[in-house]
């Protein structure tokens, strides 16, 4: 990779908004890593905030970032490969998601995000997209990894300001005056963001519409509006067929809350009775 000899490309595994990942051989130990290559003109200032964030984090559920290098064109971030794919794709192949299996996959990925924001960072990037599957020979069912960490930003009790993530995913606070100076709790739109993950997982739609937002830009404002309209009024609905037990049912509708002071937190999201009820199978 770059022209140095301690990592060979082997294929490419992901694209994103600032660059590509790629599958790698770490020929020091014959290990595969995943190498996100960012090029050098295109870093900003969340390239950095991306680096210094990641690389305090260890966790069985945040992806585990290994080392950065730097090549004349780009600047290579080296993390731990995730076999399994995206849950993004994953949820594509299963339509929708049985609530044991749901629950499986959600408890992992809060309880990643809860020690993330104990160690001080907000993701604001929470997403299908970002939530990386380990597959363990063992386990009837891969392991949540969280991943990227490009909108991250170091959280001690500061009110965050950039109206960064994905619509898509975004809490109505960070929606709302995207262009003004109003600032927001990080922990609490990233408590959205799973709110809508969850929504995914078990309706196979999303709560409130999606947007078509690689850029962040493309949704036209009567869209963004129309959709804001939708969350403030908490107006989802499960689609046709589609019935939750009432302890989901419940916790979405503590995730979901338009107004953040009055949304579950994200430690007492684990004591929620969905977890520990007996779920039938098909649920
Ligand atoms: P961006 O900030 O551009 O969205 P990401 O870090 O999300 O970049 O990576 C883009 C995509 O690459 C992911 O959605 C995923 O498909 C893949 N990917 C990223 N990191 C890994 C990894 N460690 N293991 C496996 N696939 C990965
Ligand atoms: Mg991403
Ligand atoms: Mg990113």
């Amino acid at each position: 990779l770059g022209g140095q000899k301690k990592y060979a490309a082997l294929q490419m595994i992901g694209r994103g908004s600032f660059g590509y990942v790629v599958l790698a051989r770490d020929n020091t130990t014959g290990e595969a890593v995943a190498v996100k290559v960012i090029r050098r003109g295109d870093v900003t200032k969340y390239v950095e905030g991306e680096i210094t964030n990641h690389s305090q984090l260890r966790h069985p559920h945040v992806i585990q970032f290994r080392e950065v290098f730097l090549t004349p064109e780009d600047v290579c971030i080296v993390m731990e490969y995730a076999t399994g794919g995206t849950l993004f794709a994953y949820l594509q192949r299963a339509g929708r998601l049985h609530e044991p299996v749901a629950r499986w996959f959600f408890q992992q990925l809060v309880v990643g995000v809860d020690y993330v924001h104990r160690r001080g960072v907000v993701n604001r990037d929470i997403k299908l997209e970002n939530t990386l599957l380990q597959v363990v020979p063992q386990l009837p069912l891969p392991l949540v990894k969280i991943c990227d960490f490009g909108y991250s930003k170091a959280d001690f009790g500061s009110a965050a300001k950039s109206k960064v993530g994905t619509l898509t995913y975004m809490a109505p606070e960070v929606l709302v005056n995207r262009d003004a100076d109003a600032t927001y709790d990080g922990k609490m739109a990233d408590v959205w963001s799973c709110g809508v993950m969850l929504f995914v997982m078990v309706a196979g739609c999303f709560p409130f519409g999606s947007f078509n937002d690689r850029d962040g830009s493309v949704a036209p404002p009567t869209e963004v509006l129309r959709v804001l309209e939708r969350m403030l009024r908490v107006d989802y609905a499960l689609p046709p067929g589609v019935a939750l037990s009432p302890e989901c049912a419940d916790l979405l509708r503590r995730m979901l809350v338009p107004d953040p002071s009055r949304r579950i937190r994200i430690g007492e999201i684990l004591q929620h009775p969905w977890f520990l009820c007996n779920l039938p199978p098909h649920a």
